[in-house]
């Protein structure tokens, strides 16, 4: 990876971060709004399942913005770009693609085959 390279990985993670806190802020705001303000029961019951379904997206926010951290971190330490299974250069064009990944092509083919066998 050039240093060229790196400088652009190092604004789309400071743009991917800004974005997702902007997303978990005004998730945020709409649950500040109290499901009790409302009298007719139906309408309650239809704020309460927005207000899971604002809870879901707030934890995948959560989790987008803990990888794109260390992503930056690994940025710092100069061990971004390289696969934390084999080693080697995870490739700009994978990056690009997805930014917060920490393995390579065929590392995480490897781990998704894993994960089905685990899973049946
Ligand atoms: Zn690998």
């Amino acid at each position: 990876m050039t240093p060229d390279d790196l400088e652009f990985f190092k604004k789309l993670l400071d743009q991917m971060l800004v974005e997702a806190q902007q997303n978990g802020d005004s998730t945020l705001e709409d649950l500040t709004e109290s499901p009790s303000s409302y009298a007719d029961p139906t309408d309650r019951a239809s704020v309460e399942s927005d207000r899971s379904f604002t809870l879901r997206i707030r934890d995948r926010e959560r989790r987008l913005i803990h990888k794109i951290y260390e992503a930056q971190q690994r940025i710092e330490s100069g061990t971004y770009g390289i696969c934390e299974e084999c080693g080697e250069e995870i490739g700009v064009a994978r990056l690009k693609a997805r930014p917060v990944t920490t393995l390579c092509v065929d590392c995480k083919a490897r781990q998704e085959e894993g994960e089905d066998i685990q899973g049946s």
